[in-house]
């Protein structure tokens, strides 16, 4: 099939199997010309393993710290004229990248939050791995099936107490304009709690540890945003943020428990679920001007080597007074955000490619789905029915 990206908003709908692999092979590329990271885990699992953030931490522990991994996903292969999703792909790429190198890596594609997954994760661990090192959890989802009340929750992006009007861009027609979200009612913020909160991680933590597959000092982490004043009210003081206030809480709950749970507050990039969030398109577009400017832009593998180097397994980690690993410190420097402040009410339809990296962001969402690669011959045909050695698929 000849593959090329059918864009609407914040969702590409085709995915290029050779750009995804492309992709993945850059980060690998990535990982494998840092320094080693010291102490390293050897059996990792990672829950939202197939794209963003979770799939750079997979490759970060693969191909960073020679770790056997497994990878939860949920993700759709190929079917009659479809392509698969790009998670599909990534999670191909990534298996042969480590069936090549004799790595260890089996991969479960399902619903993370079922408990049907949760158990079949462990009978693969107790299996393969024995205990795991680290549990990495970098689930984003708009939805969650309750596994015990059989519920169906929805998030929403909203504001909490107040109207929010703002501008914001229209990626499709490359418009800035204004945009006014309506504050969330109780049962929207519940929701949302109950979706990206920390409830599934926990969860996840409770199994595992009464399954006896976490190793003495076995840590698990968990990825967070917090930001700063320009996506503060719909994120960080917004239903979002109500969800990740609750990760904060869990993590302080399972430490006094005695597991090594973290959060980690990573920076904003160009991810499926972040090009969802209303403020974030127009403030990586104008973030990644400023950034690329001072040398110190960062995608997620940049961020998750640091994260693994200088903070998880780093003696002297860098924590916030909450107890958070924080590498997002490049992005927050004072100079960065007063700067995006001072563009924000600047920012025109006529010069938002001027003033912001309006491109750098398109381009970056299209590489999400493996389009725009130099090295991929686009008119060539691929097939597209890519196979993941070895998965464990729970959705047929
Ligand atoms: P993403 O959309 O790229 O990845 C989401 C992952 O979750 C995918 O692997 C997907 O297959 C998996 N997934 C979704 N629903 C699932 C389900 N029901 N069962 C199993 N797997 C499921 O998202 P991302 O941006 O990498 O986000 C990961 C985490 O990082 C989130 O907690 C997010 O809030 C956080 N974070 C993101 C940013 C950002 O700018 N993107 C910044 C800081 C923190």
């Amino acid at each position: 099939m000849i593959v090329n990206p059918r864009v609407k908003g914040f969702i590409c709908t085709t995915a290029h199997p050779a750009g995804c692999r492309a992709n993945v092979d850059e980060q690998i590329r990535f990982i494998r010309e840092q320094a080693p990271i010291a102490n390293a885990p050897k059996r990792v699992l990672v829950i939202g393993a197939s794209t963003g953030y979770g799939l750079a931490s997979r490759i970060t522990a693969a191909f960073g710290c020679n770790a056997r991994t497994i990878g939860v996903f949920f993700e759709k292969p190929a079917s009659r004229n479809r392509t698969a999703s790009a998670g599909w792909y990534n999670s191909a790429a990534f298996q042969c990248a480590a069936d090549n190198a004799g790595l260890y890596a089996k991969s479960i594609n399902g619903d993370a939050f079922s408990d049907a997954v949760k158990e079949k994760t462990i009978e693969m661990i107790k299996a393969d791995l024995g205990q795991i090192d680290l549990l990495v959890y970098s689930l984003a989802s708009p939805r969650r099936l309750h596994p015990v009340t059989g519920t169906l929750h929805s998030s929403v992006l909203k504001p909490i107490g107040k109207t929010v009007t703002q501008i914001g861009l229209d990626t499709d027609r490359e418009l800035i304009k204004s945009f006014t979200l309506q504050p969330a009612v109780q049962q929207e913020i519940d929701d949302t709690v109950v979706v990206m909160g920390a409830d599934d991680w926990e969860r996840w933590v409770h199994q595992l540890s009464e399954a006896g597959v976490l190793a003495p000092g076995c840590k698990t982490t968990v990825y967070t945003y917090i930001g700063e004043k320009v996506t503060r009210d719909i994120y960080w003081d917004g239903t979002i943020g109500a969800a990740k206030k609750d990760l904060d809480r869990a993590a302080a709950m399972l430490s006094s428990n005695g597991v090594e749970a973290s959060v980690s507050v990573l920076k904003a990039v160009v991810t499926q679920s972040s090009a969802a969030i209303p403020v974030m398109p127009l403030y990586l577009a104008l973030l990644f001007k400023l950034m690329k400017q001072d040398g110190s832009h960062e995608g997620c593998i940049e961020q998750i080597y640091r994260l693994f180097s200088e903070c998880l397994y780093n003696t002297d980690p860098r924590l916030d007074e909450g107890g958070r690993n924080r590498v997002d410190d490049r992005e927050t420097r004072h100079e960065i955000q007063a700067e995006v402040e001072k563009l924000w009410p600047q920012v025109t339809t006529e010069n938002l490619n001027s003033i912001s990296d309006f491109q750098g962001f398109r381009a970056e969402f299209l590489k999400l789905f493996g389009f725009g690669l130099t090295e991929i011959d686009y008119e060539t045909d691929f097939d597209v029915d890519v196979k993941i050695n070895g998965l464990l698929d729970l959705t047929q």
